[in-house]
């Protein structure tokens, strides 16, 4: 954990280990769950360079890979890194709809959708289409349900679905911390232009799946630095003002 890319985070109380490993043109936060005695670990969205994240959980096993939504941005390691972990990828039953419009939007128009960021990033030349010839991830999934829980050699995963970044977002709670995907940043909820999205629902789903949570609750999001529930709450407001 030398990158600036890499960020590591010990929660003694729970024996985990948190990583953060930043992938992509659109610099996702790839997310490693981790205990520190079984090294037994999950993936949260596995978004690039998957030869990266096979090194950064390199001495782990990892027993399960689950995504907060199915953007592009999110899951293009997939192919590469479930077959080198052999394990199932997991993401919320209404999620289906997701990957294959990113899929048609590939195909219609020789690259992914970044919302407003794509202009800008095809002008200074950041690659956002996986070169020729890649293996594209075939988008199976293990479905999973609000509230279901995932065990992590005795610690409990919740998710919580989030909807309105997309209809399948989730949250996922792991004690004090919570993996928001790109449904709460720090300073406001996650983009709701792309198709799909829904900017009510997501206000909604903040409101009452997340700012519900303690004070004291670390937020993790998809892209950037970290928040706390505290941190955020009082803007909801102005959030909701503003329109995004
Ligand atoms: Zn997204
Ligand atoms: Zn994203």
């Amino acid at each position: 954990m030398t990158s600036p890319n890499e960020l590591e985070i010990v929660d003694d109380d729970n024996r985990l280990v948190l990583r953060r490993v930043v992938v992509g043109p659109l610099r996702t936060n790839c997310w490693i769950i981790a205990t520190t005695d079984s090294k037994h670990a999950i993936v949260i969205d596995p978004g690039d360079e998957p030869a990266h994240l096979i090194d950064a959980a390199h001495d782990l096993a990892v027993t399960a890979i689950v995504l907060t939504h199915t953007h592009w941005d999110h899951v293009l390691a997939l192919p590469t890194v479930a077959d080198a972990w052999g394990r199932d990828v997991h993401s919320h039953r209404d999620e289906a709809p997701v990957w294959p419009h990113e899929l048609s939007q590939l195909r219609h128009h020789g690259h992914f959708d970044a919302g407003t960021a794509t202009a800008d990033l095809i002008a200074c030349g950041c690659t956002i289409a996986p070169p020729p010839g890649a293996e594209l991830w075939a988008g199976v999934t293990q479905p999973l349900s609000d509230d279901q829980i995932l065990h992590l050699d005795g610690r409990q995963i919740t998710v919580v679905h989030t909807p309105g970044h997309t209809p399948g977002s989730v949250s996922l709670r792991c004690g004090n911390h919570i993996f928001t995907g790109d449904t709460l940043f720090p300073g406001g909820p996650g983009l709701t232009g792309w198709p799909f999205s829904d900017f009510p629902t997501i206000i909604a789903s903040i409101r009452t799946r997340l700012f519900t949570l303690p004070d004291g609750m670390h937020v993790h999001a998809g892209h950037g630095h970290s928040t706390t529930i505290g941190e955020e709450r009082p803007h909801l407001h102005e959030w909701i003002e503003r329109g995004w």
